[in-house]
């Protein structure tokens, strides 16, 4: 189970609607949903990975504490959410090592995972996957095995693999295969929009028939139907941002009842 921990207005479709310098002035939304997340799986008594924002994690030092403290596992989402495919080689070692070691500093844990800003690891900059183990993370979760307008590489294993020599484990978000395509069905805008029961019914098979473990991701802003509604952006942008938010929630806590779930690194790090 991870959660992607950024506010709303710092997600990439929003990112040519609120400058970066703008994020200091806008309210954050983060912190109160975080400890609603925080809640939930206390009282399902479910540990997960918090892949976090160095950004947040400067601004919300107590919250990253209290992540710590109820059991999770704290990881890197990178500092400001630039996707990969923005940065080169250099900016992005830089970014990766400077969030690694602000989170280590703040959590007092080990910090051994890694999520890149709406997944943008694949093909075209596996170079990636090396820099992160070379920086100390023992594991990935950035590659999505699909074809999307966004991101994706289609030909990526659906399941765990090692890369980077052997060096680092790169955990793909769950997908179900159809036929020869993937469908990306591991949480976001897809548990919005599908009935509750395709999700189970995907996550059972999964675990049953290919015999492995989902891995299943959702962001704080998705649980806090009030956000304030952004200005100006497109009607696709708009249907996959806003999509059923006051029903994330529920789903949720029927998906923590009807499987067992896991930090990261305590399902698939040995
Ligand atoms: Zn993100």
């Amino acid at each position: 189970m991870t959660v992607d921990v950024e506010d709303y207005f710092q997600v990439s479709a929003f990112e040519n609607h609120i400058p970066k310098e703008d994020w200091d002035r806008i309210p954050c939304r983060v912190e109160a949903n975080v400890d609603r997340i925080l809640e939930l799986f206390d009282s399902k008594d479910v540990k997960a990975t918090f892949f976090t924002l160095g950004w947040i994690a400067e601004r919300y030092p107590a919250m990253v504490r209290r992540i710590v403290g109820s059991g999770h596992e704290l990881a890197s989402h990178g500092w400001e959410h630039v996707r990969v495919t923005e940065q080169t080689e250099a900016v992005f070692r830089e970014d990766v090592k400077k969030t690694r070691g602000f989170l280590e500093e703040i959590g007092g844990q080990q910090i051994r995972g890694y999520r890149a800003a709406s997944y943008s690891i694949g093909s075209t900059n596996l170079w990636a996957l090396d820099v992160l183990a070379d920086e100390g993370y023992q594991y990935s979760s950035s590659i999505v095995p699909v074809r999307h307008d966004l991101y994706g590489m289609p030909e990526a294993p659906r399941f765990p693999f090692s890369a980077a020599n052997g060096k680092l484990l790169e955990i793909p978000v769950t997908t179900l295969k159809l036929g020869r395509r993937n469908l990306a069905c591991g949480g976001g805008g897809w548990f919005r929009l599908f009935p509750y029961l395709f999700t189970r019914w995907t996550y059972r098979r999964v675990n049953e028939k290919e015999g492995e473990p989902g891995v299943f991701y959702f962001h704080p802003w998705e649980i806090d139907p009030d956000q304030p509604r952004q200005e100006g952006i497109g009607l696709k942008t708009r249907f996959r941002h806003y999509l059923n938010l006051n029903r994330t929630q529920s789903r949720l806590e029927r998906l923590l009842d009807d499987f067992e779930w896991g930090r990261m690194d305590e399902v698939f790090l040995k």
